[in-house]
């Protein structure tokens, strides 16, 4: 069974684990999925911008500069570091009118959080059939904006990349003549956009899911962890049935066997013929049957909860009632080396009890003291008043009980299976049937105790 729990125990956790990586794995795509939609609706909501004439004639500003200045490069006037020099200049200035009409525009589209925008240059080509010349990019040239902000290209998306191409002539001298020439004139760029906070944004957007998936995950979780739980309480309960059995077939199995004996003996003519001994048998009968009766009452009774026992409730003066309880423990148990301290509280305190199950409650208290003692039984039992309680405790000198079990002791059938207690026989229904006692009466059971050194029972009730 134990083996069980832990298989079950051990699949639920890789169950777990498998649940939580497939749904991590559909999170991470949805968030893939949502971070492209929102690229996407930024990119569609800019493209009003983007498109207006004012930013197309900007840009003929400078395609129309550059033609002129690689036409003079193509007649040698100028070089291509002075080509580039003199484009990146132009684009520098233009970029004002830029940057102050692109900002114009997205206030008015109002998009509600911050988008950034630059235009790169990715390549100026000059071809002439099969021969390229390529401007840039070129390693002495680090700077490629044409329009636009500032921004690592890496933290942003790249939504364009547009090519232009044109064709233009060029005079240059050729042999000592002036010719007219031709070229294809190749510029790429590409257009990128930082969107500040999209994660945050992003993740916004994510929140009903997220909020979802760890509902369902905890949920899941208390499922697992209900069942596992109620598991190892069946489990226990059934361990602890099965300890019932074994103890009271135990209990019952002596006064059978005396009372069989008993019988066989009363058809015995010897004992028979003599009035004594059948007297003595007969006594033994009574005894025995009055032990077992104990035994179907104690099992009765003590199956009651606190919600099903009805008392009875007297005014008792506790010096009285708790001496007397004293007196006929110690009657009862005829144990020689027995000794009780009684220190009852001297002022005499009147205390509304059912007399006969709080007597039983104590005795039961009292009579665990002696069994589970190995050496001489000292039992001390002390009251006192505090705060408008009435506060009995019952301490012995036997053998403790460890704090793992201090915390089951008062549970139905519980009984101490460690150390070396499973000579002394019992049904473990004694303590639990003390509990629901004082709980009906509106009290307080607790207990100290230290391994070998004894047990403290407090019991505290409120005086009405
Ligand atoms: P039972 O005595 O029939 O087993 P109880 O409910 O009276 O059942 O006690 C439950 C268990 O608590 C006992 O089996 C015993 O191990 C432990 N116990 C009870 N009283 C004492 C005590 N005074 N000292 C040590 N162990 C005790």
């Amino acid at each position: 069974m134990k083996n069980k729990i832990t298989i079950l125990i051990i699949a639920s956790v890789f169950g777990l684990i498998a649940l939580s990586s497939i749904q991590a794995y559909l999170i991470s795509n949805t968030y893939e999925l949502k971070k492209e939609v929102f690229i996407k609706e930024t990119d569609k909501a800019l493209d009003g911008i983007h498109n207006k004439n004012e930013l197309d004639s900007l840009s003929d500003v400078w395609k129309e500069d550059l033609r002129n200045h690689i036409n003079d490069y193509k007649s040698n006037r100028i070089s291509k570091t002075e080509v580039l020099n003199l484009f990146f200049r132009k684009t520098k200035s233009l970029n004002t009118l830029h940057e102050t009409y692109y900002n114009e525009e997205l206030k008015k589209i109002n998009l509600g959080y911050d988008v950034k925008y630059k235009q790169d240059l990715i390549s100026i080509v000059i071809i002439e059939g099969s021969i390229l010349d390529t401007i840039f990019p070129v390693k002495t040239e680090l700077r490629n904006k044409i329009f636009g902000h500032d921004f690592i290209t890496k933290e942003a998306y790249e939504f364009n990349m547009t090519t232009w191409y044109t064709e233009s002539e060029y005079i240059h001298q050729k042999d000592g003549s002036i010719v007219t020439d031709s070229y294809d004139l190749e510029v790429k760029n590409k257009s990128y956009i930082q969107i500040k906070d999209w994660k945050r944004i992003v993740y916004r957007r994510m929140a009903a899911l997220f909020f979802g998936s760890l509902l369902l995950f905890l949920f899941v979780i208390a499922l697992l962890y209900y069942s596992i739980k109620n598991l190892v309480t069946q489990k226990k309960i059934a361990e602890i049935k099965t300890d019932f059995i074994n103890n009271i077939t135990h209990e019952l199995k002596t006064p059978l066997a005396t009372l069989s004996i008993a019988s066989k003996s009363l058809k015995n003519d010897i004992i028979k013929a003599n009035p004594d001994s059948f007297e003595n048998t007969l006594n033994i009968v009574d005894r025995q049957n009055e032990r077992l009766q104990k035994l179907i009452d104690q099992v009765m009774t003590n199956s009651l909860s606190n919600e099903d026992i009805v008392l009875h409730k007297e005014q008792v003066t506790d010096n009285v009632y708790f001496n007397n309880i004293i007196e006929d423990f110690k009657l009862s148990k005829q144990h020689n080396n027995l000794i009780i301290i009684n220190e009852i509280h001297q002022e005499e305190i009147i205390l509304r009890l059912d007399k006969f199950h709080f007597a039983t409650a104590i005795l039961n208290i009292l009579e665990n003291a002696v069994k589970y003692c190995n050496n001489q039984p000292e039992i001390i039992i002390k009251s006192e008043l505090r705060n408008g309680n009435y506060c009995l405790s019952i301490s012995d000198n036997g053998i403790g009980i460890s704090e793992k079990n201090q915390r089951q002791l008062f549970d139905k059938f519980y009984r101490v299976s460690d150390g070396n207690v499973h000579d002394v026989k019992g049904l473990g229904l004694g303590l639990y049937y003390t509990s629901q006692i004082i709980k009906a009466h509106e009290g307080i059971i607790s207990l100290n105790s230290e391994i070998n050194k004894g047990s403290t029972f407090n019991i505290k009730i409120p005086i009405n």
